[in-house]
């Protein structure tokens, strides 16, 4: 073919076309004429063909070299990231709380002990966020869950409750008579019972209640029932648990107290609002003197009113819309004499005429009470100046609160008005209730010395309610002894309420007081008070408190009833 066609005239593509190898070159001999031409092959190829054939394998090895290479680099990268990796999501977990999780790297380098800090590191961090919270969490004078433990676990039940329709009770629980373990007895006593009242709650609840210590003597329980019934039950065990006196030094004190009761969802749906209708409930209860409340609107209405007249309460006297009344107290012995109580009452503008037992037990706990007895002495003593002036020997007693006999101002006020209004302090008698006398006994008798001193007589008020021992009333220098109303109220149809009248006026007059009887109003009452001796009596039968100017009218109108109450027979000769 290369022949014919080089006969047929040299073109030198088709020649090209022709000699695929391309190592053969064709060189034209002249440009003219195509008939001569050289071919040349080049032969390098023969040479380099062991080259080439060797260059795959190097190419082979080269690839199989990066590859190595990156797989190394790779194997490499890895080792060392992962424990980074592993170190960054515990670093996460630490973010998010979660300390002393195990970590999985063994390595020895520097990573591993990087590691290894950041792992105990993380664990010292748990330990101490776990003392924080266990501290943050907790009563550290109990070791009972402190308020804001309470308030979670509170919360928590309110989102279960309304999740699954479950029901809780929150006990709001106060002691009574703390205040005065840690006044007289001192800290380290009061600490001893509130541990004491902490061991007694917590060893009757069952497991899932919770019972706290809010602060002071304040503690608080989460009863995981609505039913009413139970929730009484579980009350009144607690109320005969705190019932049992707490021995200190193998003496036993009474401490009581008062349960307010709310429960979820009837008394309030969140956590917050129950705790707050708990209070108020325990507040009830503690005013009630019941032993426990339930949460109802009429408590928290009282306690709202109680809360705003507290605030009126220092204006009303610069107001002058404080008012005094006189309930006479009638002699059993000396016949048609006649002394006074003065009771306190407030003429509010806008509520009327508000009777003490509405304002001034939340006075005493104020301290507002020094301002509302000092004008109380004031007024007082200024009216017996009057009377005396008008010849008019009436005796006056005045309600003295626990507060009054801690400061010095009282024996201060009432030496200024005594000299002031000319009375003889004999004319004054100043009522302190057995428990005011029991907050700061040292104190009150020192306080009661100095009235004494001065010649004014001292009564025992609301005698049988508190917790005095005769030991105790024995050593003060009292002149009466009060026998509250509650006793001569059930007195007709009570025989323990009728010996309790009866061996308080003997005890009295063993100890040489006399005996006054309050709240008579029949005259079966009257009659057994006049068998029994009583010196005094007082109450509705005879009348009720008095404005002054209609006290002096009552004593002329009834000149002949006063002449009437005399003994019975009988008591003259029990008494002689
Ligand atoms: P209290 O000292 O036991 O006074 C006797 C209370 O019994 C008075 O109530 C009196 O009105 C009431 N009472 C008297 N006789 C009868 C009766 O036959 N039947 C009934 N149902 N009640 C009778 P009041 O005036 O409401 O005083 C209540 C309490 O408020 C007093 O009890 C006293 O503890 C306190 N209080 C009154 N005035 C003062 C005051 O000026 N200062 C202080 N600190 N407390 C006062
Ligand atoms: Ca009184
Ligand atoms: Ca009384």
């Amino acid at each position: 073919q290369f022949i014919s066609n080089w006969r047929s005239g040299f073109d030198k593509t088709s020649v090209l076309g022709l000699l695929r190898d391309s190592s053969i070159v064709v060189l034209p001999l002249d440009s003219s004429d195509n008939r001569y031409a050289a071919l040349i092959r080049l032969q390098i190829y023969a040479g380099a063909g062991a080259f080439n054939s060797q260059i795959s394998t190097l190419l082979m090895l080269a690839a199989l070299g990066l590859l190595l290479s990156l797989l190394g680099g790779y194997a490499i990268a890895y080792e060392i990231t992962r424990p980074l990796k592993l170190l960054n999501i515990l670093a996460q977990k630490i973010q998010g709380g979660e300390y002393g999780q195990p970590i999985e790297i063994k390595q020895k380098d520097e990573v591993g002990q990087l590691a290894k800090s950041i792992h105990s590191m993380s664990q010292g961090v748990a330990a101490r966020e776990e003392k924080i919270l266990h501290m943050a969490y907790t009563d550290s004078l109990t070791k009972l869950p402190n308020r804001a433990m309470f308030y979670e676990r509170l919360s928590q039940a309110v989102k279960i409750g309304a999740r699954s329709d479950s029901e809780f009770t929150v006990l709001m629980i106060d002691l009574d008579r703390f205040k005065y373990v840690n006044d007289v007895l001192g800290h380290e006593s009061g600490d001893l019972v509130l541990q004491e009242v902490a061991a007694r709650l917590n060893g009757f609840l069952r497991e899932s209640d919770t019972v706290a210590r809010l602060g002071g003597d304040e503690f608080a329980i989460l009863l995981q029932t609505g039913n009413m019934d139970r929730v009484v039950t579980a009350v009144l065990k607690i109320l005969k648990v705190l019932d049992e006196p707490v021995v200190l030094n193998n003496q036993p004190i009474d401490i009581g107290c008062s349960i307010g009761i709310a429960s979820y969802p009837l008394h309030a749906e969140e956590a917050s609002l129950l705790m707050r209708r708990a209070d108020i409930a325990m507040y009830s209860a503690k005013r009630l003197n019941s032993g426990y409340a339930f949460y109802d609107l009429e408590c928290e209405e009282h306690q709202q009113e109680h809360l705003s007249l507290l605030g009126e309460i220092r204006q009303a006297i610069d107001k002058d819309e404080l008012q005094l009344f006189y309930q006479p107290k009638m002699s059993l012995k000396n016949e048609g004499a006649v002394s006074v109580e003065a009771l306190l009452r407030w003429q509010h503008p806008e509520r009327g005429l508000i009777p003490p037992d509405d304002f001034i037990p939340f006075a005493e706990r104020t301290g507002v009470i020094r301002l509302i007895t000092c004008w109380v002495v004031k007024t007082a003593i200024a009216q017996s100046g009057v009377w005396l002036r008008e010849g008019r020997s009436i005796k006056m007693s005045v309600n003295i609160s626990a507060r009054d006999l801690m400061g010095p101002s009282l024996v201060e006020e009432t030496v200024k008005a005594l000299a002031q209004h000319k009375v003889p302090p004999a004319m004054i008698c100043f009522e302190i209730t057995e428990s005011a006398l029991m907050e700061d006994p040292a104190k009150a008798h020192e306080t009661i010395s100095q009235l004494r001193g001065l010649g004014l007589e001292i009564s025992i008020d609301d005698y049988g309610t508190g917790y005095s021992s005769l030991a105790y009333v024995k050593k003060l220098p009292v002149s009466e002894l009060k026998i509250d109303r509650e006793f001569v109220k059930n007195m007709i149809s009570n025989k323990q309420d009728i010996a309790i009248v009866r061996s308080t006026i003997e005890l009295g007059h063993n100890l040489g007081l006399r005996v006054v009887a309050e709240g008579i109003e029949n005259a079966d009452e009257l009659e057994l008070l006049k068998k029994f001796g009583c010196d005094e009596v007082q109450g509705f039968l005879f009348s009720r408190a008095l404005p002054a100017s209609d006290l002096a009218f009552w004593i002329d109108e009834n000149q002949d009833v006063l002449m009437h109450i005399q003994p019975t027979v009988d008591a003259k000769a029990s008494n002689e």
